[in-house]
């Protein structure tokens, strides 16, 4: 048996137009909203006794819903809450917090850098609640989450209970993780890690002006006028940050057609370097970390065991990672692009987006998507992969 819902906002046949920021999507059969931890447990363990379909939704981000709704029940998390865990192994001038998996992002990210709290300040501006974070290993301007994550509460569906899963064990990686490749289950919370910052000097704000995470993305030290690894502060970092998202339509803005989307809507492609090298020499390419190799010495320790002997691997391939956009662009994809009788379009201000500029279906997203993959593959190749979680589209 299901608890009952109280009176909410959301109720059985919303439309996913009404819970996503793409604005697209047919109705909801059911909707269960959980404003507390323990109500979301049990939410979640009475629909999977049921075995009736079921989905999550946090901020309706990063999820594109197909025109005929979901025909199941949607569990809408609204636990709230961030609170100090006290932890001994932390070194001093570490802070652990543990945020619930309904909080709204950015609204911690603004109380990180109220405090001083140093980790997430170039995050700012991401929509979306805290639960959905390490799903995609949210990232931006030269940080992700998986910078500063120390582990989730996660209901397993499989174990039935829930467990505290460390970020080395969530498959982490950009724009994916072990829940994004199918672990099935509900972040309850999750606990990060940051830096308690040093006050600067002359500080201007009565709360002390601590300095950020070493800069490490070029378009946001040239914003503030600083190189590459250079500190500023937080609080300078974080309103840079937010500017340069709302010049790209990037901040959520019911104003702004644009950020009608959900934010980047392909990855940025990783290819091996020699395929890389067939591409026009302009096409921007960021070498990926080259991964250890494998130990091909057996130990005795190893063949007692009764494991295999190792066999040698083959160097692995070299990786670069190519910008979505660039190829998009270059395919002829152009900001503002779109299809005759469209409702969606490339947003104006940057070429990842897919954007509802007023009455879109998602039929007409899917559509714009796929127009989009097949002009890049024609042009270089490349199969675009999506970054938001489609529901009943295919690209
Ligand atoms: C304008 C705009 C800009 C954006 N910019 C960025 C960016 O810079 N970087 C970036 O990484 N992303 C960006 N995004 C994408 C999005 O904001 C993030 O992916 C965000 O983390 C999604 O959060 P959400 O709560 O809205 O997720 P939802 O869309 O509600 O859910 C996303 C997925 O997570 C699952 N999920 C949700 N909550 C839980 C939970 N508690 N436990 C388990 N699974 C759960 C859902 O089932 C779904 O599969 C942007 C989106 C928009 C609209």
């Amino acid at each position: 048996m299901l608890p009952e819902i109280g009176p909410e906002p959301a109720g059985d046949g919303t439309p996913f137009s009404d819970l996503t920021t793409m604005r697209v999507g047919g109705p909801a059969e059911r909707v269960l909203v959980a404003h507390a931890t323990d109500e979301l447990v049990a939410y979640a363990q009475g629909l999977w006794d049921t075995d009736e379909p079921w989905m999550l939704l946090g901020g309706g981000s990063n999820t594109v819903m197909n025109d005929r709704g979901f025909p199941g029940t949607v569990l809408l998390v609204r636990t709230t809450g961030i609170a100090p865990v006290a932890d001994d192994a932390l070194p001093e001038g570490r802070i652990r917090l543990r945020v619930q998996a309904g909080h709204d992002w950015d609204h911690l990210v603004a109380t990180c850098v109220e405090n001083g709290w140093s980790g997430v300040e170039a995050l700012s501006g991401i929509p979306g609640l805290a639960g959905a974070a390490p799903v995609q290993n949210i990232g931006a301007y030269g940080q992700e989450l998986s910078d500063v994550l120390h582990s989730i509460e996660f209901l397993d569906r499989e174990r039935g209970h829930a467990r505290r899963i460390p970020a080395d064990a969530l498959g982490l990686a950009y724009r994916d993780s072990a829940i994004k490749q199918g672990l099935e289950g509900v972040v309850l919370s999750i606990d990060i890690v940051l830096t308690v910052g040093e006050p600067t000097r002359g500080a201007r704000h009565a709360a002390p002006e601590v300095l950020s995470e070493p800069i490490a993305y070029a378009q946001l030290a040239g914003a503030l006028g600083v190189e590459l690894g250079d500190r500023v502060p937080i609080r300078e970092l974080r309103e840079s940050v937010l500017r340069l998202r709302a010049s790209k339509g990037m901040v959520l803005d019911a104003e702004d057609r644009d950020s009608w989307s959900c934010g980047s809507f392909f990855t940025n492609p990783i290819v091996t370097e020699r395929f890389a090298r067939d591409l026009p020499e302009s096409a921007p390419r960021f070498p990926q970390p080259v991964p250890e190799p494998v130990d091909a010495v057996t130990t005795f320790a190893e063949l007692e065991a009764g494991l295999p002997v190792r066999v040698p691997e083959p160097e692995p391939e070299r990786m670069v990672k190519l910008s979505a956009a660039w190829l998009i662009d270059q395919a002829g994809v152009r900001r503002g692009f779109r299809l005759p009788g469209s409702g969606a379009a490339i947003s104006s201000k940057h070429t990842l987006a897919i954007t509802n500029q007023g009455g879109a279906t998602a039929d007409e997203v899917a559509e714009l998507a796929r127009f989009v993959v097949q002009r890049v593959q024609q042009e270089f190749g490349v199969i675009l992969a999506p970054e938001p979680n489609l529901y009943g589209l295919e690209l």
